[in-house]
């Protein structure tokens, strides 16, 4: 019958999907193939009459494995992560499952009342005050799931605006007029997205310059606003990372909060890849100040598993006089190039990632040419970050041979 069918055909997927991950190191974690590669390999129309589920399920190897990244692999370094477990693909089956929308409360009671008891969860997890909770009810706080960290400072960007204009509701000044005043903030090491939620608001965005440890720092920002007010502009938002995307460095809390809470400038910050750090109460330090925040946003799902391989890649990088550590490593990410031109750096990345062994991604920090290696996957052991090291290793050899010949 068809529902046997189907149960027989999901059994058959949960089996592949198991032995995918238990696999993994068998694969290529970077594919080898050109833009445009599927075109060959599937009809140009879809097909008229449906396909026999066993052609369809043999694609998968055919045509989709070929073309991925293979982002929970161990050799995955690149970018920051985006993790699953076995705990949330089961989620994710029932969830798809259930098929239902929780735009109101009415839509599906469920979804939203998981929704706020989880997202308190978190947030006292990671340490946040309480004002940044569903549960306190002398404050409008309360956590929301968005798609991505870029949306969260887009909406926040947003709802500083909507305060801004309400300020400003009975100044004279129309809204527009306001609008072209309004000058928003974050450092010059913040992540893309900033600068595009500023051009889809249609808001100047500044950058600051950070300190030496690629920090933003309270002076550095005072001095850009009050040029900003002399010249007849509307200081209204500040965008603070936690966890810069090309260095893991931390803008400081402590002296830009106060800024923003005696100046009325909304306060977001965006914690996209360190949030989840805070879990551990030593790593707490480094949002010290986060009680000025209006809002704060971080990835879950970039990792919830640990540090301690990190520091042993660090440790590899150091002992080796070729390279160098570029930026001071705090969490799961180490940044590093070989000793020199950044051309040697930029040489040996490519040659790694066209091995399809390994996969990490540069960043230029300050012009200094680095690779970021992140370590977060669940399936990382002492032993893949030894072969991780040794491929590398063996690789800066030839690239500095071959400069040298
Ligand atoms: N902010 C920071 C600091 C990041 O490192 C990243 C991505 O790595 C983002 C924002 C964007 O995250 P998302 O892909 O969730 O928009």
């Amino acid at each position: 019958s068809r529902s046997y069918m189907y149960t027989y055909i999901g059994k058959e997927m949960v089996d592949y999907i198991a032995n995918y991950l238990q696999n993994i190191r068998q694969r290529r974690v970077f594919p080898n193939v050109s833009p445009g590669y599927m075109r060959t390999l599937v009809p140009e129309t879809a097909p008229q009459d449906g396909e026999h589920w066993d052609d369809i399920f043999r694609d998968v190897e055919r045509v989709i494995m070929p073309g991925i990244t293979h982002w929970q692999s161990p050799y995955m370094h690149a970018y920051f992560p985006a993790l699953n477990s076995f705990p949330s693909l089961l989620g994710d089956m029932l969830a798809d499952a259930i098929g239902c929308l929780g735009f109101t409360w009415a839509s599906s009671p469920a979804c939203t009342e998981l929704e706020t008891i989880v997202m308190d969860w978190l947030g006292k997890m990671i340490g946040l005050p309480s004002g940044f909770l569903h549960s306190n009810k002398q404050t409008m706080g309360g956590g929301v799931i968005q798609v991505t960290a870029s949306d969260c400072t887009f909406i926040s960007l947003l709802a500083a605006r909507t305060e801004i204009l309400r300020k400003f509701k009975n100044s004279g000044l129309e809204d527009m007029e306001v609008n072209s005043r309004l000058v928003a903030y974050c450092s010059d090491q913040a992540h893309s997205s900033v600068e595009k939620a500023g051009l889809i608001a249609l808001v100047k965005m500044r950058f600051i310059e950070c300190d030496d440890e690629l920090s933003m720092r309270g002076d550095a920002i005072q001095e850009v606003i009050d040029k900003d007010r002399e010249d007849g502009l509307i200081p209204f938002y500040v965008c603070a990372t936690l966890g810069t995307t090309g260095a893991c460095a931390f803008d400081n809390l402590k002296e830009i909060g106060p800024i923003c809470e005696r100046q009325g400038l909304w306060l977001h910050i965006d914690a996209a890849y360190a949030g989840t750090a805070f879990i551990c109460p030593e790593f707490r330090k480094y949002m010290e100040g986060v009680e000025y925040a209006n809002s704060f946003a971080f990835n879950p799902s970039k990792w919830m598993m640990g540090i301690r391989l990190a520091t042993k890649f660090e440790l590899l990088v150091r002992n080796d006089s070729r390279f160098e550590v570029a930026a001071k490593r705090i969490l799961g990410m180490v940044v590093f190039r070989l000793k020199g031109e950044n051309e040697l750096t930029e040489i040996l990345l490519k040659r790694l990632n066209r091995s399809g062994k390994v996969h990490m991604v540069p960043a230029s920090l300050r012009g200094k040419y680095v690779i970021r290696f992140t370590v977060t996957s669940q399936y990382t052991e002492d032993c893949d970050i030894e072969r991780d090291w040794k491929i590398i290793s063996a690789t800066a050899t030839k690239v500095l041979h071959d400069d040298e010949s």
